[in-house]
């Protein structure tokens, strides 16, 4: 009997569907190229081979035979129903499916943040790979349509090599950024619609000047600056599209200017150049920009927080505690402030060993978070003290709290680190304020509290301790 791993990955189940769509994806792109070809020539815009590619990198189950055999009839099948002869079709679809499989060699191996664009070098990765690839499909697919439009050779070659790596330009950092749709963009501004529009705008403006001033060589980087605004202003999804379509129209529209055919093979092939490098520097901005943001958003992290335990760290505690206080103080409402100190707990280490005693530190700092409120704020202090603030609070509700994490934390299923039980109690100093005045500082409230803690050790142990409020 088969086991679930024995299964080929193909067999698994919803693999017929995946084939279908790969395969629905890969015809309909292929028609949309066909559509754009100029009568009797390659197509101007192809963006089959791009989708071959990521559906190959996002889905490595449809690198094996019966993926790429789906994959190659979808080619063929949109060539015959639209007139390509049966050798010719072949001969394309090989050179198309060989430039992807050149390109997943060079890609499959990267990041999943380099392959989302997000990475520093992601766009020069990008503008790597599909050079090599396109230069793959052009090494089969260049002689092939030499022979069948009567070119020579080298235009052969150059025609198939620069199209097809202007085209993954365009479109491949649009299908890799993809996923990440959801993520916010690297600068979180609060800022207008309208302030938040002006890159945009500035594109438009900038992309019609270039249209007005007509065909001249340097209009085609009219848009550049507007392009690199984009790239720090918004997330990188939408810069790959907003460059996707800025140079789709313009590869068009020059398309029906100078004629994307033999004669001006020279001519095309430096254009196609030239944007694929023009493409290179927002893409690349945006790449940077994204890891500088990730970079500094986990720099903070890391500041703000206990990496044993993953609460906030002194620093942390005490920046968050502070607003906190200041807006409580403002609205003249509530706050209580708790010391909590875990009991001996220097014989767990020395009779369980350091690691048990790091393994109860997470684990009770687990505990008290799943027991405060969301808007309470909780930090590990020193070694195995913690303090806590909570905001708009009874006394009644406040003293419950700390009664309430003192049984929590007492009833515990705690372990060593070799997986043995292990007991442990708190002790709690609470402070209140009833009305927070702006003479009430945190390090007084702390103060307080940590007197009312040295009671409660000293009353033995386990226990929450304060005093009543004034
Ligand atoms: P008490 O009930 O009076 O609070 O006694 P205690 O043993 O809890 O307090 P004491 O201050 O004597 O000991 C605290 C111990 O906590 C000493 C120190 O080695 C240990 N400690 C501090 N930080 C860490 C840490 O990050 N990991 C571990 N495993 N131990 C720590
Ligand atoms: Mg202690
Ligand atoms: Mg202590």
């Amino acid at each position: 009997m088969p086991t679930a791993s024995s299964v080929h990955p193909l067999e698994q189940p919803h693999s017929g569907r995946l084939l279908l769509c790969a395969s629905l994806a890969v015809f309909a792109a292929a028609m949309v190229g066909i559509l754009l070809r100029p009568l009797g020539y390659l197509s101007v815009f192809w963006p089959a081979n791009q989708i071959v590619l990521v559906l190959l990198l996002r889905y490595p189950r449809l690198m094996r035979p019966v993926g790429l055999a789906a994959i190659f009839a979808s080619f063929v099948l949109a060539d015959l129903i639209t007139g390509t002869s049966v050798w010719l079709s072949l001969g394309f679809t090989t050179a198309n499916l060989c430039g992807a499989a050149c390109g997943w060699l060079f890609l499959h191996r990267q990041s999943k943040r380099d392959l989302q664009m997000e990475g520093q070098a992601s766009a020069l990765m990008v503008f790597f790979a599909s050079g090599m690839a396109s230069l793959a499909s052009a090494s089969i697919g260049g002689p092939i349509s030499a022979w069948a439009f009567e070119l020579s050779i080298t235009q052969g070659l150059l025609m198939w090599w620069t199209g097809e790596w202007m085209n993954a330009m365009m479109l491949l950092p649009f299908l890799l950024a993809l996923p990440s749709a959801s993520k916010p963009a690297a600068v979180q501004e609060r800022q207008s619609w309208a302030l938040k529009l002006l890159p945009a705008l500035a594109v438009i403006g900038l992309e019609t000047t270039s249209y007005m001033v007509g065909n001249k060589v340097g209009s085609l980087a009219f848009s550049l600056p507007a392009l690199l605004w984009c790239a720090l202003s918004y997330r990188i999804l939408t810069t790959a599209i907003i460059t996707m379509l800025v140079f789709v129209t313009k590869v068009i529209v020059i398309s029906n200017i100078v004629g994307f055919i033999p004669a001006n093979v020279l001519d095309v092939a430096s254009l196609r150049l030239g944007i694929t490098m023009l493409i290179l520097g927002p893409l690349s901005v945006a790449g940077s920009h994204a890891a500088r943001a990730e970079l500094l958003h986990r720099m903070r992290y890391q500041a703000h927080h206990d990496s044993l335990t993953d609460v906030l760290s002194r620093n942390g505690f005490v920046q968050a505690s502070h607003a906190l206080l200041k807006r409580l103080t403002h609205e003249g409402n509530s706050a209580a402030v708790l010391m909590l100190d875990l009991d001996h707990f220097k014989r767990v280490n020395d009779n369980h060993g350091h690691a048990s005693g790091d393994r109860l530190l997470r684990d009770v700092s687990r505990v008290l978070t799943e027991s405060l409120r969301p808007q309470d704020v909780l930090g590990r202090i020193g070694g195995e003290e913690f303090a806590v603030v909570l905001p708009h609070i009874s006394f009644e509700d406040a003293t419950a709290i700390a009664e309430r994490l003192c049984h929590t934390v007492r009833n515990g299923q705690f372990q060593t680190a070799h997986n043995e039980p292990l007991l442990a109690t708190l002790s709690i100093g609470l402070a209140y304020k009833q009305a927070l005045r702006p003479a009430d500082s945190l390090e007084d409230l702390l103060r307080e509290a940590d007197l009312a803690l040295y009671q409660a050790k000293s009353q033995g142990r386990d226990c929450a301790v304060w005093t009543a409020p004034l």
